[in-house]
């Protein structure tokens, strides 16, 4: 007997609004401070000689290493977690979020965030490195490489930052409507969200708007960008849903009986 209906899904939807413009007012801000911060102690670092040999590869990627963790960007998952408490608690003033919702959420987000140190080597400690090979191949000034380095880090961080921040606020949207379906006993879920435009992801352009059940999702496994379809839609950067559907609007719409 699903309680599942459209008045209940209007106000959980105004919570959900509440929750995210508060998630946007503290969150992208936090997280685009500690990355400028890293890619500040990284320029330094580069700046610190005129030349950097092939031999000195390992030193100069233990250096930008160094100086990333050094600003916590390692750390992002850790701090995702304890920004997400405090959103949490904020959004308690503005829509009723118990503790437990709370702590699911903070857990549930700072989990999904774990493959962040793999995204940054893969980034940017990787293409120091490549950039580093090739020079061998064809050789550079160095001082150009040095500029290269931070010209490649600077637009890395501040793409990474708003990916980031964005991905976490929609995953932190996903998860409050996941515990919002499931107390009211969802079967079937919309994939909600803005229509798609020309960047979106390509499941999010089959997909928008369609009714799905969990197990559906589920079965979907991996999106394009490396994250389950059930619950983060189309991963990295995706500003989609899954939100609660009525029953006879969810049989009506995949043409059930
Ligand atoms: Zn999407």
């Amino acid at each position: 007997m699903a309680k599942v209906d459209a008045k209940a899904v209007a106000a959980a939807r105004r919570r959900m609004d509440a929750i995210v413009a508060e998630a946007q007012r503290r969150v992208e801000p936090a997280l685009k401070a500690a990355l400028r911060k890293a890619m500040t102690r990284i320029a330094a670092a580069l700046s610190e000689r005129d030349t950097w040999s092939v031999a000195e590869m390992e030193t100069l990627v233990s250096v930008v290493r160094g100086a990333l963790e050094d600003a916590g960007v390692y750390e992002l998952s850790e701090r995702f977690g304890i920004v997400a408490k405090a959103i949490t608690k904020a959004a308690a003033d503005v829509a009723p979020l118990s503790a437990a919702e709370g702590n699911l959420l903070a857990a549930a987000v700072k989990a999904r965030y774990e493959g962040w140190e793999a995204t940054v080597d893969r980034q940017i400690i990787d293409w120091i490195r490549d950039r580093m090979i090739s020079q061998s191949v064809e050789p550079l000034d160095y001082m150009t490489l040095a500029d290269e380095i931070s010209q490649h880090l600077d637009e890395t961080v501040v793409q990474y930052a708003g990916t980031y921040a964005e991905t976490a606020i929609s995953q932190i949207e996903r998860d409050a409507w996941i515990a919002t379906g499931e107390a009211l006993g969802a079967e079937y879920w919309r994939w909600d969200g803005p229509p798609p435009i020309d960047t979106s992801h390509p499941e999010c352009e089959e997909y928008w708007n369609h009714v799905f059940t969990r197990e559906e999702l589920e079965a979907m496994g991996e999106n394009s960008t490396g994250l389950p379809v059930w619950p983060t839609l189309g991963g990295w950067g995706c500003r989609h849903t899954p939100t609660p559907v009525d029953p006879e609007t969810a049989v009506a719409e995949r043409g059930e009986k």
